[in-house]
C-alpha cells in the first residue's frame, strides 16, 4: 500500500473512484485474492452482486457452452436462454413481464418509462413522480432525477422535472406529495446506499394504499436488497404488498452485467409497446443462460432458506459488537443486509480492514456495511467479526 501504488498502476482510468490499493486477481467461494496471493474475506461481494460466491464452476460452465454456441443475436429474435431466464424471473418475482437491460440504472430509466407510458396511454395526465430522500437508483440522468441525494444531482441539473422528494418511512410525507398529476411513487423496499433502512411494513402497505387510491402505479427497486438477500427471494414478498413495477439488476446475474424489470398484466397492457423502448445487448444470450443457471441454483440449493438461517447469527454478533464498541451505534438491516452505524471514519475503517484480510464497504457517511455472498456459514461470520476486532484495534 504504498505512495508509488498508483504509478506503479500505470493509471489513466477517470477518477470518478476513490479505489482501495489493491488488485484483485481471483475468487474462491467467498474469499478474494490479490495479486500477491493474500487473501480476503469478502462481505461485500461486489455491492451484493456475488451472491453465490466465487469460482462457481457449474456457473461458469454454463458460461463457457454458451460462448461456444452463441453469445449475441438481437432482440429482434427469440433465443432459447432469453425465454427461460424470463419465465424463471417472472416466477421468482411474482411478475407478468420482464424486459432485460444491461444494468441497473437501465432497469430504473426502463420502469420510469414504463410508468409514463402507462400515464400517457390512459391520458390521465400524470407524469409526476415521487421518489425519497436518502435514495439511490443509479447515475444516468432519469436515475439520478430521481437519486434523493442533493450533492449527486446538483452537478447535472436540469434533470428529468416532475420529480418531488418524500420522506423514507414517513406515510405523511408522500401523503402530502400527492397531487393529480402523479404518476408513481419509487423507492427501494430497503435503503441500501442511503445508510441501510428497511422499509416498515406501515409505511410499505400505506404507501400501496394511497397508490391504489389515486390511481399511481408503485415502482420498487430490488436492484441491491433483492434476489434472497433480506431472506426472501425479493424483499416486499415479506411484506404482503405488491408493486407494479418492480428493478432488479446485481445478484441476479451473480456477476454478469444485467439488470431486469418487470411489471403485472395491467400495467403491461397499458404501458411500453413495440418502439417504445429496446437495447442491442440487454437479454443477451450469454447473460441470460447464466442468469437462468444462477436462478436454478437458487431454487435448488434453497439459498434463501439458507439465508433466513445463517442471517440470525450475523445480526446477534453485530448486535454484540454495538454492545462492545463505544464509537457503534446501532445496527440496521434485514437478512444479509446489514450496516453498523459509527461514528469514526468508516472509509478508514474498509481501508484498516483490508490490511486485516476482510472486504468490507460504506454506505452514506457513517455506516458500514455488510452485503456477504449469501453461501456464507456461521464459521465466517465468526472469521468476520475476529478481522473486524482487530481492524476497530488498529
Ligand atoms: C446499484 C444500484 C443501482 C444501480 O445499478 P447499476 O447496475 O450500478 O446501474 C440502482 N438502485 C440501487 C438500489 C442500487 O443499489
Amino acid at each position: 500500500m504504498s505512495n508509488g501504488f498508483i504509478e506503479q498502476t500505470e493509471e489513466v482510468l477517470l477518477h470518478t473512484y476513490n479505489r482501495f490499493p489493491v488488485i484483485f486477481d481471483h475468487g474462491k467461494g467467498v474469499y478474494l485474492y490479490d495479486e500477491d496471493g493474500k487473501e480476503y474475506l469478502d462481505f461485500a461481494a461486489g455491492i451484493a452482486v456475488s451472491s453465490l460466491g466465487y469460482g462457481n464452476q457449474e456457473i461458469a460452465q454454463t458460461m463457457k457452452d454458451q460462448i461456444d454456441k452463441l453469445c449475441h443475436i438481437s432482440n429482434l429474435y427469440y433465443t432459447r436462454p432469453i425465454l427461460n431466464a424470463a419465465g424463471r424471473l417472472a416466477k421468482a418475482s411474482w411478475m407478468d413481464r420482464v424486459f432485460f437491460t444491461n444494468s441497473g440504472t437501465e432497469a430504473i430509466e426502463g420502469a420510469l418509462k414504463s410508468a409514463r407510458k402507462y400515464a400517457y396511454s390512459k391520458g390521465n395526465g400524470r407524469f409526476e413522480f415521487i421518489a425519497m430522500n436518502h435514495s439511490f437508483h443509479g447515475r444516468s440522468m432519469g436515475a439520478l432525477s430521481v437519486t434523493g441525494t442533493e450533492k449527486y444531482r446538483t452537478p447535472f441539473e436540469p434533470l428529468v422535472g416532475g420529480v418531488k422528494f418524500a420522506e423514507y418511512n414517513n406515510l405523511e410525507s408522500v401523503k402530502a406529495l400527492i397531487s393529480d398529476k402523479t404518476c408513481a411513487v419509487i423507492m427501494e423496499t430497503l435503503q441500501g446506499e442511503g445508510g441501510i433502512y428497511p422499509a416498515e411494513k406501515e409505511f410499505l402497505e400505506g404507501v400501496r394504499a394511497l397508490c391504489d387510491a389515486n390511481d399511481i402505479l408503485l415502482i420498487l427497486d430490488e436492484i441491491q436488497c433483492g434476489m434472497g438477500r433480506t431472506g426472501s427471494m425479493f424483499a416486499w414478498q415479506d411484506y404482503g404488498v405488491k408493486p407494479d413495477i418492480m428493478c432488479m439488476a446485481k445478484a441476479i446475474g451473480n456477476g454478469v452485467p444485467v439488470g431486469a424489470f418487470a411489471m403485472t398484466e395491467k400495467v403491461a397492457e397499458l404501458s411500453l409497446a413495440p418502439g417504445d423502448h429496446g437495447t442491442t445487448y440487454g437479454g443477451g444470450p450469454l447473460v441470460c443462460a447464466t442468469v437462468d443457471k444462477v436462478l436454478e441454483i437458487f431454487e435448488r440449493d434453497h439459498i434463501v432458506d439458507h439465508v433466513r438461517e445463517v442471517s440470525g447469527y450475523l445480526e446477534s454478533e453485530l448486535d454484540k459488537l454495538v454492545e462492545e464498541y463505544d464509537f457503534v451505534t446501532e445496527r440496521r438491516g434485514k437478512g444479509l443486509i446489514q450496516g453498523l452505524v459509527v461514528t469514526k471514519p468508516v472509509g478508514e475503517i474498509s481501508q484498516n480492514a483490508l490490511e486485516q484480510g476482510l472486504v468490507v464497504i460504506s454506505a452514506s457517511t457513517n455506516v458500514i456495511r455488510f452485503v456477504p455472498p449469501l453461501v456464507i456459514e456461521k464459521q465466517h461470520v465468526d472469521e468476520m467479526i475476529e478481522k473486524l476486532k482487530k481492524t476497530f484495534a488498529m
